[in-house]
Protein backbone atom coordinates (compact mmCIF):
# COMPACT_ATOMS: atom_id res chain seq x y z
CA UNK A 1 0.00 0.00 0.00
CA UNK A 2 1.11 3.38 -0.73
CA UNK A 3 1.92 5.83 2.11
CA UNK A 4 -0.55 7.91 0.79
CA UNK A 5 -3.03 4.97 0.68
CA UNK A 6 -2.11 4.38 4.60
CA UNK A 7 -1.90 8.01 5.76
CA UNK A 8 -5.93 7.79 4.59
CA UNK A 9 -6.91 4.22 6.18
CA UNK A 10 -5.30 5.21 9.62
CA UNK A 11 -8.19 7.46 10.23
CA UNK A 12 -10.79 5.98 7.95
CA UNK A 13 -14.23 6.10 9.93
CA UNK A 14 -12.99 7.94 13.04
CA UNK A 15 -11.71 11.51 11.09
CA UNK A 16 -14.65 13.94 10.46
CA UNK A 17 -16.05 13.65 7.47
CA UNK A 18 -14.82 15.38 4.48
CA UNK A 19 -17.44 18.06 3.89
CA UNK A 20 -17.98 18.25 -0.03
CA UNK A 21 -20.50 21.13 -0.89
CA UNK A 22 -23.19 18.43 -1.46
CA UNK A 23 -22.70 16.92 2.15
CA UNK A 24 -22.03 20.13 3.37
CA UNK A 25 -25.75 21.47 1.69
CA UNK A 26 -27.18 18.82 2.94
CA UNK A 27 -26.39 19.06 6.72
CA UNK A 28 -27.79 22.61 6.57
CA UNK A 29 -31.20 21.31 5.21
CA UNK A 30 -31.57 19.35 7.49
CA UNK A 31 -30.10 21.07 10.57
CA UNK A 32 -29.95 25.28 10.42
CA UNK A 33 -32.47 27.06 11.89
CA UNK A 34 -32.33 30.89 11.21
CA UNK A 35 -34.01 33.75 11.08
CA UNK A 36 -34.72 35.91 7.92
CA UNK A 37 -32.53 38.89 10.23
CA UNK A 38 -29.84 36.67 10.13
CA UNK A 39 -29.92 35.32 6.81
CA UNK A 40 -29.97 39.40 5.65
CA UNK A 41 -27.44 40.23 8.02
CA UNK A 42 -25.20 37.04 6.25
CA UNK A 43 -26.05 38.10 2.63
CA UNK A 44 -24.79 41.89 3.43
CA UNK A 45 -21.85 41.16 5.13
CA UNK A 46 -21.21 38.47 2.43
CA UNK A 47 -21.12 41.97 0.23
CA UNK A 48 -18.08 42.98 2.34
CA UNK A 49 -14.61 42.65 1.26
CA UNK A 50 -13.53 41.04 4.61
CA UNK A 51 -16.88 38.88 4.70
CA UNK A 52 -14.73 35.67 5.81
CA UNK A 53 -14.40 37.39 9.29
CA UNK A 54 -18.33 36.11 9.95
CA UNK A 55 -18.15 32.74 11.15
CA UNK A 56 -20.67 30.74 9.57
CA UNK A 57 -24.11 29.91 9.89
CA UNK A 58 -23.66 26.16 11.66
CA UNK A 59 -21.25 27.42 13.76
CA UNK A 60 -23.31 30.60 14.97
CA UNK A 61 -26.15 27.89 16.14
CA UNK A 62 -23.48 25.50 17.56
CA UNK A 63 -22.36 28.24 20.11
CA UNK A 64 -26.53 29.23 20.57
CA UNK A 65 -26.60 26.01 21.76
CA UNK A 66 -23.63 25.93 24.19
CA UNK A 67 -24.62 29.23 25.56
CA UNK A 68 -28.55 27.11 26.18
CA UNK A 69 -26.52 24.55 27.54
CA UNK A 70 -24.42 26.09 30.30
CA UNK A 71 -27.32 28.38 30.99
CA UNK A 72 -25.05 31.63 30.50
CA UNK A 73 -26.34 34.70 31.47
CA UNK A 74 -23.74 36.83 31.16
CA UNK A 75 -21.39 36.49 27.97
CA UNK A 76 -18.19 38.17 26.28
CA UNK A 77 -17.89 38.41 22.98
CA UNK A 78 -13.98 39.20 21.46
CA UNK A 79 -14.12 40.45 17.60
CA UNK A 80 -17.63 41.92 16.62
CA UNK A 81 -17.42 42.52 13.30
CA UNK A 82 -21.27 43.15 11.62
CA UNK A 83 -22.38 41.47 14.88
CA UNK A 84 -23.50 38.14 13.43
CA UNK A 85 -22.49 36.12 16.34
CA UNK A 86 -22.80 38.60 18.85
CA UNK A 87 -26.73 38.47 17.52
CA UNK A 88 -26.36 34.42 17.81
CA UNK A 89 -25.13 35.11 21.74
CA UNK A 90 -27.55 37.27 22.50
CA UNK A 91 -30.63 35.42 20.90
CA UNK A 92 -29.20 32.29 23.17
CA UNK A 93 -29.73 34.17 26.19
CA UNK A 94 -32.31 35.03 28.84
CA UNK A 95 -34.46 38.37 28.90
CA UNK A 96 -32.34 39.79 31.65
CA UNK A 97 -29.18 38.29 30.03
CA UNK A 98 -26.13 40.19 28.66
CA UNK A 99 -23.14 39.93 26.59
CA UNK A 100 -20.59 42.66 26.28
CA UNK A 101 -19.24 43.01 22.72
CA UNK A 102 -15.63 44.47 22.51
CA UNK A 103 -14.64 45.96 18.75
CA UNK A 104 -12.64 48.72 17.68
CA UNK A 105 -14.22 49.19 14.31
CA UNK A 106 -17.52 51.89 14.27
CA UNK A 107 -17.65 51.55 10.45
CA UNK A 108 -18.37 47.51 11.02
CA UNK A 109 -20.35 47.11 14.12
CA UNK A 110 -22.75 50.35 12.81
CA UNK A 111 -24.34 47.36 10.43
CA UNK A 112 -24.36 45.07 13.38
CA UNK A 113 -25.94 47.92 15.78
CA UNK A 114 -29.07 47.76 12.78
CA UNK A 115 -29.28 44.48 12.96
CA UNK A 116 -29.21 43.65 16.85
CA UNK A 117 -32.17 46.28 16.50
CA UNK A 118 -34.20 44.53 14.17
CA UNK A 119 -33.90 41.18 15.90
CA UNK A 120 -35.09 43.04 19.50
CA UNK A 121 -32.02 41.85 20.71
CA UNK A 122 -30.03 45.53 21.61
CA UNK A 123 -30.92 45.66 25.21
CA UNK A 124 -28.85 42.70 25.26
CA UNK A 125 -25.65 44.31 24.39
CA UNK A 126 -23.26 46.07 25.84
CA UNK A 127 -21.17 47.39 22.50
CA UNK A 128 -17.39 48.76 23.71
CA UNK A 129 -15.47 50.12 20.87
CA UNK A 130 -11.93 50.00 22.55
CA UNK A 131 -9.35 47.25 22.20
CA UNK A 132 -10.93 44.40 24.23
CA UNK A 133 -7.47 44.09 26.27
CA UNK A 134 -8.22 47.17 27.38
CA UNK A 135 -12.14 46.79 27.95
CA UNK A 136 -11.07 42.97 29.57
CA UNK A 137 -8.75 44.57 31.81
CA UNK A 138 -11.49 47.42 33.22
CA UNK A 139 -13.73 44.34 34.08
CA UNK A 140 -11.05 42.77 36.14
CA UNK A 141 -10.72 46.18 37.64
CA UNK A 142 -14.29 47.08 38.56
CA UNK A 143 -14.29 43.52 40.29
CA UNK A 144 -16.09 41.51 37.62
CA UNK A 145 -13.55 38.41 37.77
CA UNK A 146 -15.73 34.90 37.24
CA UNK A 147 -18.79 37.04 36.96
CA UNK A 148 -18.95 35.82 33.19
CA UNK A 149 -20.18 32.16 32.04
CA UNK A 150 -18.90 32.46 27.89
CA UNK A 151 -16.65 34.00 26.12
CA UNK A 152 -15.98 33.94 22.34
CA UNK A 153 -12.93 35.24 21.02
CA UNK A 154 -12.65 35.65 17.46
CA UNK A 155 -10.17 38.80 16.82
CA UNK A 156 -6.40 39.68 15.90
CA UNK A 157 -4.86 36.60 16.74
CA UNK A 158 -1.61 37.97 17.86
CA UNK A 159 -3.04 38.80 20.95
CA UNK A 160 -4.89 35.21 21.33
CA UNK A 161 -3.46 34.24 24.23
CA UNK A 162 -3.94 37.79 26.01
CA UNK A 163 -7.71 37.13 25.52
CA UNK A 164 -7.47 33.98 26.69
CA UNK A 165 -5.81 34.92 29.80
CA UNK A 166 -8.08 37.92 30.58
CA UNK A 167 -11.51 36.26 29.54
CA UNK A 168 -10.45 32.94 32.09
CA UNK A 169 -10.11 35.20 34.80
CA UNK A 170 -13.68 36.74 33.78
CA UNK A 171 -15.45 33.33 33.86
CA UNK A 172 -16.91 31.55 36.36
CA UNK A 173 -15.15 27.43 37.24
CA UNK A 174 -17.67 25.74 35.05
CA UNK A 175 -17.80 28.41 32.31
CA UNK A 176 -16.86 28.11 28.82
CA UNK A 177 -14.26 29.63 26.22
CA UNK A 178 -14.81 29.77 22.66
CA UNK A 179 -11.77 30.37 20.81
CA UNK A 180 -12.33 31.12 16.22
CA UNK A 181 -9.84 30.03 13.34
CA UNK A 182 -7.62 27.49 15.40
CA UNK A 183 -6.89 25.45 12.29
CA UNK A 184 -6.49 28.92 9.83
CA UNK A 185 -7.31 27.05 6.73
CA UNK A 186 -4.98 24.20 7.98
CA UNK A 187 -1.74 26.28 7.55
CA UNK A 188 -1.20 25.44 11.31
CA UNK A 189 -0.14 21.90 10.31
CA UNK A 190 2.14 23.02 7.84
CA UNK A 191 5.36 23.52 9.46
CA UNK A 192 6.76 25.38 6.76
CA UNK A 193 4.40 28.20 6.93
CA UNK A 194 6.07 31.10 9.28
CA UNK A 195 3.57 33.56 8.81
CA UNK A 196 3.00 35.65 11.64
CA UNK A 197 -0.97 34.85 12.16
CA UNK A 198 -0.02 30.74 11.34
CA UNK A 199 2.79 31.11 13.72
CA UNK A 200 0.44 32.43 16.43
CA UNK A 201 -2.00 30.47 16.23
CA UNK A 202 -0.23 27.41 16.11
CA UNK A 203 1.64 28.66 19.74
CA UNK A 204 -1.50 29.12 20.84
CA UNK A 205 -3.08 25.82 20.14
CA UNK A 206 0.29 24.28 21.52
CA UNK A 207 0.24 26.53 25.11
CA UNK A 208 -4.07 25.86 25.50
CA UNK A 209 -3.19 22.33 24.81
CA UNK A 210 -0.74 21.94 28.25
CA UNK A 211 -2.95 23.72 29.86
CA UNK A 212 -4.28 22.21 33.02
CA UNK A 213 -6.56 24.99 33.85
CA UNK A 214 -9.57 23.71 31.37
CA UNK A 215 -10.73 21.24 29.60
CA UNK A 216 -10.48 21.15 25.79
CA UNK A 217 -11.98 20.13 22.71
CA UNK A 218 -11.02 21.43 19.41
CA UNK A 219 -13.79 21.08 17.04
CA UNK A 220 -13.46 20.90 13.37
CA UNK A 221 -16.46 23.17 12.71
CA UNK A 222 -16.24 25.93 10.18
CA UNK A 223 -12.19 26.92 10.32
CA UNK A 224 -11.39 25.39 13.97
CA UNK A 225 -13.41 26.30 17.10
CA UNK A 226 -11.57 25.44 20.51
CA UNK A 227 -13.65 24.71 23.32
CA UNK A 228 -12.06 25.40 26.74
CA UNK A 229 -13.90 25.04 29.96
CA UNK A 230 -12.51 26.35 33.19
CA UNK A 231 -12.18 23.97 35.45
CA UNK A 232 -13.85 23.94 38.93
CA UNK A 233 -10.94 24.36 41.67
CA UNK A 234 -11.32 20.54 42.94
CA UNK A 235 -11.35 18.98 39.63
CA UNK A 236 -8.04 17.76 38.13
CA1 LIG B 1 -13.32 34.04 12.88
Amino acid sequence: MPASAREGSKHMGKRTLPLTDTLYDYMLSVSLRDSPVERELRAETDQLELSAMQISADQAQFMALLVKLIHAERALEIGTFTGYSTLAIAQALPPEGQVIACDISDEWTAIARRFWKRAGVSKKIDLRLAPALVTLTDLLDERQAESFDFAFIDADKQNQWGYFELCLQLIRPGGLIAIDNVLWSGSVADRRNHKDTTVAIREFNERIHRDERVDISLVPIGDGLTLARKKVRKEK
